[in-house]
């Protein structure tokens, strides 16, 4: 089917990309420090990605925050190195009770449920959840006009405990969900009446002009402390404790915690469509490079093995049928989400090993595309007419030659406009891998609008770049299609 030279020009492409592929793979994946030499230990510190004003990217793509500074400003004290893993909440918590990450610092209450689990530094920040609801809404002014209403709350936390309490004394509808920046909205979008969040965070988005406001009084009883699992990285709590009676010997406390909540707290401007753009261009940017590094390394796997699988349910043979139709069954049968939180929390504890989240999130996608592909690789041999590979045996061509030769040649060009809608599939659903803590583009958009509080612009620009992206993507596989099929 392809001249010497074409098939030589296409294997020399074909290299290029993997290589670029490998390259890129190999960057670092959150845009934090990578691990300095084995023997000098880095601990893996989960985060909330976004919970300002303890942790929040600013614009410069760093993590700074009340957690963050005081993080950073106790590892140097005590002389140990760590590397941030930020995710959502309830994911941080998984992380932490697997042993994915060693630590987890996240404006995390100290509770008594939480210490079955987790033992805790000692507490560095007095707080408690506040009723929020949209400004001038004047409905509810005590807990009981919650009754009949909707609250918006994020999973896992003491808000939502407290919001469960509620719920049990009124009649209350709860929307859960997995970060603050959404849970504002839902309420601001008149889907929810009101949210319960921790006070200083509320009060600092309000401050920077999100149009919220607070009917009540805060309640009490939620310290903040650093937790590692139980029983485990005890040298690094201790650091932790000794460093944090450091800074607060020094005032060190005192001028972090000023930073983010003294009077000349900066407040983010609202910037506009374009100003929100070009303010984030370079994050985006970064975000949409993972993107692409998560579906070229997950799509060329899966096209290896989903031949592979989808040869299989060709043969005559029924062992490799019933082999190719179990992976198929299975892998189709199982959510990617669901797929994505087993890797990533399942299989290392199983396993007993730590899995870096780039790994589970390639290795998500790659088992899940793979059974996709093998369909369709079974569907375009089944579709090439079976007088094909017949006439190749009665010339006396053994299977493997006839399949090679004859039959696959046809199958490949019927199966390459499926191969390019399932390579748009695949470049979609890495925004799920979002939920493992990976910064693709979706991350990166959920984190820009952690700081600057402008979802509605923001997601209309993500929207924007995948759709032109795919359109790029698939212009430029329509021209190699067309070049594989008519050039041949
Ligand atoms: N302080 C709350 C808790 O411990 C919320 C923490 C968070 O959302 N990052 O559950």
């Amino acid at each position: 089917m392809f001249n010497k030279k074409r098939k030589g020009s296409v294997y020399m492409s074909l290299l290029l990309i993997i290589s670029f592929i490998m390259s890129a793979a190999t960057a670092p994946m959150t845009g934090q420090a990578e691990e300095v030499e084995e023997n000098n230990q880095t601990y893996l510190i989960a985060t909330d990605v976004t919970f300002a004003p303890f942790e929040f990217q600013n614009a410069y793509g760093e993590y700074v925050g009340i957690d963050m500074d005081l993080l950073a400003a106790i590892a140097e004290d005590q002389g140990f190195e760590y590397e941030l893993r930020p995710m959502n909440f309830s994911a941080g918590l998984q992380a932490l009770e697997t042993n994915q990450v060693d630590g987890m610092m996240a404006g995390m209450g100290i509770t008594p449920e939480r210490e079955e689990s987790f033992d805790f530094s000692d507490p560095y920040f007095e707080s408690g959840p506040v009723l929020a609801v949209r400004a001038g809404n004047d409905e509810i002014q005590e807990y009981s006009d919650l009754d009949g209403k909707t609250l918006a709350v994020k999973v896992g936390t003491t808000g939502a405990e407290f919001a469960g309490e509620l719920a049990s004394e009124y009649d209350i509808e709860i929307n859960q969900f997995e970060d603050s920046a959404s849970m504002y909205e839902d309420v601001l979008a008149n889907h929810s009446d009101a949210a319960i969040e921790d006070y200083p965070v509320m009060a600092y988005a309000i401050q920077q002009g999100l149009e919220l406001d607070f009917p009540l009084e805060p309640e009490s009883g939620d310290s903040y402390g650093f937790a590692v699992n139980q029983g485990e990285n005890q040298e690094l709590l201790e650091m932790f404790n000794a460093g944090l009676a450091n800074m607060i010997a020094d005032g060190i406390y005192d001028e972090i915690v000023e930073r983010y909540l003294g009077d000349s707290t900066e407040v983010a401007q609202s910037v506009g469509f374009f100003g929100l753009l070009r303010a984030n261009f370079g994050d985006l940017m970064s975000g949409l490079g993972r993107t692409l590094v998560l579906t070229l390394v997950s799509f060329g796997i899966s096209l290896l093995a989903g031949t592979i699988i989808g040869l299989f349910s060709a043969t005559p043979s029924k062992a490799l049928n019933v082999i190719a139709d179990i992976y198929v069954t299975i892998l189709r049968g199982i959510p990617l989400i669901v797929l994505a939180f087993f890797m990533y929390f399942s299989v290392p504890q199983l396993f007993n090993m730590q899995i870096s989240a780039f790994m589970a999130g390639v290795i998500t996608l790659s088992l899940n595309t793979t059974a996709y592909i093998a369909e369709q690789v079974r569907g375009g041999i089944a579709a090439v007419p079976g007088g094909q590979l017949e006439a190749a045996r009665s010339l006396g061509l053994p299977y493997r030659v006839s399949m090679q030769k004859v039959v696959l040649p046809q199958a490949i060009k019927i199966m390459i406009p499926s191969l390019i809608n399932q390579f748009v599939i695949t470049l979609k659903d890495t925004s799920i891998l979002s939920v493992i803590g990976i910064v693709e583009l979706t991350q990166t958009g959920r984190i820009i609008i952690a700081r600057s509080y402008q979802s509605g612009a923001m997601w209309i620009i993500i929207g924007a770049i995948y759709l032109i992206i795919i359109t790029l993507l698939t212009k430029l596989s329509n021209v190699v299609e067309r070049r594989l099929i008519h050039n041949d």
